[in-house]
């Protein structure tokens, strides 16, 4: 099959011919249609976050179930599902607690296979790693069933991809990790599918005022389209006071779907007193932020969201329903189509901001 690999850091992704293993026991063989690319992706293609390599990256997946192994009820072949990264054991204090996406993971390979053992890609004799229990650019994927989730077969493949990652993050970091109320006043730091995603689940929870902050007046016009009440362009010296001033002395709520020193920075500093500041965007690893020490006093409060605090399986499904019933939108998040051969330029793309997200599609 086809796949791109990344063999060296900062270097474009090769398109090469590798081959994949048979499904064993709890594993499902799945033929890829749609995978987003996603700023975690370039992370790791920038060094920013450590891999082994080569490794085959994408995680923002939707597929058809091809072949499953021989204890997996849940699917069958011919089934539509979403991949996620958060894959859950569902037998650890964190699953069991409620809360699978800070799943402890390990017993799950424990079960079926060791860590020497996970499922392989190969080129010849030589071991290709898999990216986060998915590695989605690839036209076939061989993953654990409990990373899957079974979903609505007429949705398409583009939309129900951006749901695997994107959406799921930024919806449930507004709607399940930091649980706005009806009437909060928020901002989004990053208007990309990410942001996108957080200003529409701003809107669906009733906030009362959506300030997005980006530095590309597209994206600011965007996310009016998805639901922001008012922009700040992130290109302004002056992005905390303006923010300030709109919101009568900081926000409830603050986003930063980016994950850069300064914008973690700022997400803290707009928020009011009470406020809180989610953490969605990859903070490269290594890197410290600094804070106003003086505004814990004013019970400033600021988190990390993991995948959007997700409960995949009953989460996804229910995003989707939101698509179709058109109270989220996701058609609008998908700037461009591209083939597996063309994913550097989508790559490319992204470091430009200017897009929301580019989705290889898969024939
Ligand atoms: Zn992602
Ligand atoms: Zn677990």
């Amino acid at each position: 099959m086809k796949a791109a690999v990344l063999r060296e850091i900062n270097q474009p992704l090769s398109i090469e011919n590798v081959s994949i293993d048979s499904p064993k026991p709890s594993e499902v063989l799945v033929q890829t249609k749609a995978s987003g690319v996603c700023r975690s992706d370039l992370h790791y293609i920038e060094g920013s976050y450590s891999h082994d390599l080569p490794v085959i990256l994408g995680h923002e997946v939707a597929g058809v179930v091809i072949e499953v192994g021989n204890n997996v009820s849940y699917l069958s072949p011919g089934d539509t599902v979403v991949g996620c990264i958060s894959i859950f054991c569902g037998r650890c204090e964190r699953c069991l607690g409620g809360r699978p996406a800070l799943c402890l993971r390990d017993p799950i390979w424990g079960l079926l296979r060791t860590a020497e053992d996970r499922p392989k890609l190969y080129k010849g004799n030589e071991t290709i790693n898999q990216f986060l229990r998915l590695s989605s650019f690839a036209e076939m994927m061989l993953v654990h069933e409990n990373a899957l989730v079974k979903v609505d077969p007429e949705v398409p493949f583009e939309q129900l991809a951006l749901v695997g990652c994107g959406v799921t993050t930024g919806l449930g970091a507004v709607l399940k990790t930091a649980q706005i109320e009806a009437g909060s006043t928020v901002a989004v730091i990053g208007c990309g599918g990410v942001g996108l995603s957080a200003i529409q689940g701003a809107r669906i929870a009733g906030a009362l005022r959506i300030i997005a902050i980006d530095t590309v007046g597209s994206k600011l016009e965007m996310a009016i389209a998805h639901g922001a009440t008012d922009t700040v362009s992130a290109l302004s010296n002056n992005v905390v006071e303006e923010v300030i001033e709109m919101s009568n002395g900081g926000v409830d709520y603050s986003f930063d779907a980016l994950g850069i020193k300064v914008t973690a920075e700022q997400s803290y500093d707009i928020i009011r007193p009470g406020g809180t500041a989610t953490i969605v965007g990859l903070i490269p690893e290594g890197v410290k932020i600094e804070l106003d020490g003086a505004g814990f006093i004013d019970e400033k409060r600021i988190q990390g969201s993991c995948m959007g605090s997700n409960q995949f399986r009953t989460d996804m499904p229910r995003y989707i329903e939101l698509y179709k019933q058109g109270r989220l939108k996701i058609d609008s998040l998908v700037s461009q189509r591209l083939k597996i051969d063309e994913i550097n330029k989508a790559l490319e793309d992204m470091k430009t901001g200017e897009i929301a997200r580019s989705v290889i599609v898969f024939d």
